[in-house]
């Protein structure tokens, strides 16, 4: 990179920044004189910035007020006017050149206010040409001119002042190195500010509208480089990797759906025909399933699956707890029971022992055509004869690693992702920046819209009053249990509701009780007992929270609701209204804080499970969205993408029109971005390094 020299040199290469300020600085990633530029501010304060002399700050811009105490007109050289300014707390020096006109206006007693940046002179503080305004005796309050001020990231040992006044002196030097990333008409059509100048008027705005614009311009920025090495990437990966051909045509798709115990809608129609073209595209699938709650994704990736196997494929299916995968084994078991496929429920006890266990040797000669398990089905060595689709339900709780993991296993296999926590677009477009997405955007025919209501605690007994009804009717219910951490307590906690609620408030009913603290066995037993309508009422913790499905079951009571993200809240709502029964969702809280009720009144206004994740998105940020560890997005200085959610929008279509116009980025104004492209994401990215 040709930086100019200032620029690459060490942070103590400056005046004023000694080892101890530079080691400071290291320390907030500031190392050399270059990377100033881009530790950013983050916030400005508008300041009506009087200041009593003695407070006043070095180096910044500030205002002071007080009496003239002195004045000197010095002709030669330069015709100084020098005038001193006192206050309670101490004096200031001030000094106009060429101040000749200043004899007949500035006299001693008089009252000033001064701005101006602040240097030392001789021990005191003092203002070269301040702007200087005469104070009258009811001219109160000052109105000083107002200063708009950069606050940075600051530490113990280095103020935000101090890292103000270095970038401040130094960034006309720095600046001439800021290349432009765009071409000039896309810039004016885009109506974004230069490099240079945003860069300018991110460190020294004279408004909030030049900060607003510098920021909008750098957001932009960092968004496009993000998008641009995501497409790039993808580029690369879909013109290396193939996949099987996996096809359909009208006889099987015909014999698939003859298998289903219900039509399927258009919509999952729509969604069968974009997979089933992926499928037969000889390149590796790469999409998102992306549906609200008892949307009908499980029928939509069997009949991906049933395809994978029709073409002599093996398909899996991973489900993120347990309990979900044995649904998925049991209800894809029960669809295909008079076929010859051999469906196998892969758990971690099954990988357990020394050796190969038959059905791990049945895995790998390709016996097995549909296996169901959960992450542990990925994690060691298990080996596929031909793998040909991967299909992940709940992708969101599924890490980064283990998709990558995944990737590795066999030849590359077509990879189908569901989830039922609809990704607000914004999100998606970033995130799943290189899935397709498909959407199943309405319900199931005879849906109807789950009734929510709040009740505190004092309620309790008309609740569960609701909830005896619903059994009499022939009906099921669960009841939520918060779940703090996996301590012994919770399991305490739960027993504790299920004892009061059996000896209580549902006294008389078929209770059970599901926690993931259960040995395996019992807790597919009661599962099974409950499908089977022989518990009235299942008191559970979050492990039904995603993708348990019992038509029958129309009633949800979640306990100290106010425990649960607005997310999950959902999710659990989503375990009702899966029939053609009227469905109800009883939260169960004393809230009181702000930001639990916001959550509970969110749920009782939004049944869309996309508005409520975008509220979610809102209240939380995306890295919680994701929980911190998986949300695997690229790190961004600036953007927040909860909140740049149009600029997001732009960028990426911006993204992919520039790289169909200059695919390899060789125009000549495309070099500098070409450059920060290579040093962001490296050359492995698939950019040649010579432009
Ligand atoms: P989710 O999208 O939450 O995973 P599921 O796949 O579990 O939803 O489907 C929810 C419920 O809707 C299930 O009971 C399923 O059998 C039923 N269902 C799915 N598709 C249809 C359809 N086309 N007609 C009727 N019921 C359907
Ligand atoms: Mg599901």
């Amino acid at each position: 990179m040709n930086r100019p020299p200032l620029a690459t040199q060490s942070i103590e290469a400056l005046k004023g920044v000694g080892p101890e300020t530079a080691k400071s600085l290291r320390r907030l990633g500031v190392d050399v004189v270059g990377d100033l530029l881009e530790y950013f501010p983050n916030r400005y304060e508008l300041q009506l910035s009087e200041r009593p002399i003695a407070e006043l700050v070095e180096g910044a811009i500030n205002t002071a007020r007080g009496e003239v105490s002195a004045v000197d007109y010095i002709p030669y050289p330069k015709k100084r006017f020098e005038i001193t300014l006192a206050d309670d707390s101490g004096s200031l020096g001030a000094v106009w050149f060429n101040g000749a006109y200043l004899r007949t206006k500035i006299h001693p007693g008089m009252t000033l206010a001064l701005t101006g940046k602040v240097t030392t002179f001789r021990h005191l503080p003092q203002m070269s040409n301040p702007k200087w305004k005469i104070i009258e005796v009811d001219d109160l309050p000052a109105q000083g001119k107002s200063i708009f001020k950069p606050v940075y990231p600051a530490s113990a040992d280095v103020a935000s002042d101090k890292i103000a006044r270095l970038i401040g002196e130094h960034i006309e030097d720095l600046l001439p190195a800021v290349e432009e990333w765009f071409e000039p008409t896309f810039i004016k059509q885009r109506n974004l500010l230069p490099r240079q100048q945003a860069y300018r008027w991110m460190h020294t705005p004279s408004s909030d509208r030049e900060a607003a614009a510098a920021r909008r311009r750098l957001v932009y920025d960092e968004l496009m480089l993000m998008q641009l090495g995501l497409a790039i990437g993808r580029r690369l990966r879909d013109g290396r990797m193939s996949a099987p051909i996996l096809r359909l045509d009208k006889t099987l798709d015909e014999r698939i759906q003859g298998r289903f115990p219900f039509k399927m809608t258009e919509t999952q129609l729509r969604a069968v025909y974009d997979i089933s073209r992926d499928l037969q595209s000889g390149r590796p699938m790469n999409r998102l399933l992306q549906g609200d709650v008892g949307s009908g994704k499980t029928i939509v990736a069997l009949h991906a699956m049933l395809t994978a196997v029709a073409n002599r494929m093996q398909a899996v299916l991973l489900a993120p707890t347990e309990v979900l995968a044995d649904q998925h084994a049991l209800t894809i078991s029960r669809m295909l029971a008079e076929s010859k496929l051999r469906i196998e429920r892969v758990t971690g006890r099954t990988k357990r022992g020394a050796g190969k266990t038959p059905l791990l040797a049945a895995l790998a000669k390709g016996d097995v055509h549909i296996a169901v398990g959960t992450q542990a089905l990925i994690q060691g060595d298990i080996e596929f004869a031909n793998l040909g689709l991967v299909v992940i339900d709940e992708q969101h709780k599924l890490g980064v690693q283990q998709r990558k993991t995944l990737r590795g296993k066999g030849s590359s296999p077509h990879y189908l992702v569901m989830t039922a926590t609809p990704i607000p677009r914004t999100l998606a477009l970033s995130y799943f920046a290189d899935f397709d997405v498909t959407t199943l955007d309405s319900l199931p025919p005879g849906r109807q819209p789950i009734k929510t209501k709040w009740l505190r605690s004092n309620l309790a007994k008309d609740g569960y009053g609701f909830v005896r009804k619903q059994v009499q009717q022939g009906r099921q219910a669960y009841v939520v249990v918060p779940q703090i951490d996996d301590s012994d307590t919770d399991v305490a906690s739960i027993e504790k509701t299920f004892e009061s609620l059996k000896n209580g408030h549902l006294a008389g009913l078929r209770l059970a009780m599901l926690h993931g603290r259960m040995p395996a066995d019992e807790r597919d037993q009661v599962m099974l007992q409950f499908r089977a309508g022989e518990i009235d009422v299942l008191v559970a913790t979050l492990v039904i929270e995603v993708g348990i499905d019992v038509p029958n079951a129309t009633t949800i009571v979640i306990e100290s609701a106010e425990r649960f993200g607005l997310s999950q809240l959902h999710q659990l709502r989503g375990r009702v209204g899966r029939g053609s029964f009227e469905s109800h969702c009883l939260l169960l809280s004393d809230a009181t804080t702000p930001d639990a009720t916001a959550r509970m009144e969110a749920m009782i206004q939004h049944s869309s499970g996309f508005d409520i994740s975008q509220m979610d998105l809102e209240l939380r940020g995306p890295g919680q969205f994701f929980g911190t560890a998986q949300h695997g997005l690229p790190e961004m200085k600036l953007a927040d993408i909860s909140q740049e959610m149009e600029l997001l929008a732009v960028a990426k279509d911006d993204a992919l029109a520039l790289l169909a116009d200059d695919p390899e980025l060789q125009k000549p104004g495309h070099r500098a971005l070409r450059a920060a492209l290579l040093a962001k994401f490296g050359e492995g990215i698939g950019l040649s390094v010579v432009g």
